[in-house]
């Protein structure tokens, strides 16, 4: 560590300069996050100059590389430029956002949406913006990051119930019958793959008056008829108050919005912390975004090729006798409880040429490490045979599977 004559004992740095953790992953080969692939989000990928599988993309539709997707960014880039240079509250406004604003709302059944500059900051800035200081925001343990974030910015109380467990949630509820509540909950959650029991909240919402905000992040374009999303999915998309969703999965570049009842999406719109004081998303992101979804509703059969490739990659590795947890959507976790054993799996493949997420805590709990699986639509049958053989290899080397 330098010295700049500071107190050791008061110089915030000196953790900085004692974090070793990565370059120890590096020393010893096992650093596997930040890896700089060279090609696009495609269902085969290139690292280090080889081939591999793309098991690890939330580009679930495939719409990174889709023609009419890759034109409308083109044609953004030549009639405005790389940038907006200013929030929407000032000059950053531009009639594209307003635009796909509309057609997000009207395809959720919405009556009005805001786009933000990413979904991480949409959370941020919407929920705290909501949750004032009388307030109780209640998130599902298994909640994206963003989310506890955002409840963290508010003045509100935050509290977490079990994953899923209605029983729990209401009798948090119960205790709090005289402020104002908020449900917050990842439609499909990320890591596990589950969908939220949407009926069971919303019977709750209706008897305990809270709200409820859905983060259908993993949803959109996934779940749902025509990629509606999980509200539609149950045919709930009216009860549920807010739905929040992005642009960096199914959507093909980054961004998010909230849609819901104009007054409240007037409210975020004018009052959220991320809006105002970040600049607006760039006209080609919000011209990507609005192609990708007008491709999802002129090609629904892409949203049915990615459900045959879920299905496919889910059966032959339940056949394989790994674990996939409770995972009912195209985001398919193989558990592995330990992170020596993660590790040593998705090294195992890479050097097979499949490319995996491994996930370990924070982002999920102690004990659930996992590789995180997602399908796109366009892998190929072959793609998933040549996955399934890499993993069913790598499974019986490492004693996962027999
Ligand atoms: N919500 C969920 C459920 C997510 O998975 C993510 C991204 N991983 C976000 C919000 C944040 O979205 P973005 O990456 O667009 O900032």
């Amino acid at each position: 560590m330098p010295d700049k004559g500071f107190n050791p004992e008061l110089d915030l740095f000196r953790k900085c300069y004692q974090y070793t953790e990565d370059l120890e992953a590096r020393e010893g080969g096992y650093y596997l996050i930040f890896r700089p692939l060279e090609s696009g989000q495609n269902p085969v990928v290139t690292l280090e100059g080889r081939e591999m599988i793309n098991l690890a993309s939330n580009n679930y539709l495939g719409l990174t590389s889709h023609p009419r997707v890759v034109e409308a960014a083109k044609e953004a880039l030549d009639r405005y430029g790389t940038g907006c240079s200013g929030s929407r509250w000032l000059n950053g406004n531009m009639l594209i956002h307003e635009e796909l604003e509309s057609l997000l709302a009207e395809f959720l059944g919405k009556e009005a949406a805001i786009v933000f500059s990413t979904g991480y900051q949409t959370n941020l800035g919407a929920i705290s913006c909501l949750v004032g200081r009388n307030d109780v925001i209640f998130t599902d343990k298994l909640d994206h990051a963003s989310i506890i974030d955002g409840a963290r910015m508010s003045l509100g109380r935050l509290i977490r119930f079990r994953h899923n467990d209605m029983d729990h949630l209401e009798g948090l509820l119960k205790r709090e019958q005289d402020k104002g509540k908020l449900i917050v909950v990842d439609g499909v959650f990320s890591m596990e793959g589950d969908l939220a029991d949407l009926p069971g909240l919303v019977d709750l919402a209706r008897r305990y008056q809270a709200r409820i905000f859905l983060d259908d992040a993993h949803g959109l374009g996934v779940t749902g008829p025509g990629g509606r999303g999980t509200a539609a999915h149950f045919g709930l998309a009216e009860e549920v108050d807010l739905i929040m969703g992005t642009f960096s999965k199914s959507l093909a570049c980054i961004g998010g919005f909230v849609a819901g009842d104009a007054r409240p999406v007037s409210w975020i719109k004018h009052r959220s912390r991320s809006q105002m004081f970040s600049a607006a998303l760039p006209p080609v992101l919000t011209a990507t975004a609005r192609a990708a979804l007008e491709t999802v509703i002129r090609e629904p059969e892409l949203v049915d090729r990615l459900w045959t490739n879920a299905r496919k990659l889910k059966e032959g590795l339940i056949a394989l006798g790994f674990d996939t947890g409770g995972s009912q959507t195209p985001i398919v976790p193989v558990i592995l409880g330990n992170e020596p054993l993660m590790l040593a799996t998705t090294i195992n493949l890479a050097q097979a040429g499949v490319f995996v997420n491994p996930v370990r805590p924070p982002a999920v709990p102690q004990g659930r490490e996992m590789l995180r699986l997602s399908l796109m639509a366009n892998h190929t049958g072959e793609h998933i045979d040549q996955a399934l053989a890499a993993l069913g290899e790598a499974g019986r080397n490492l004693g996962i599977i027999s």
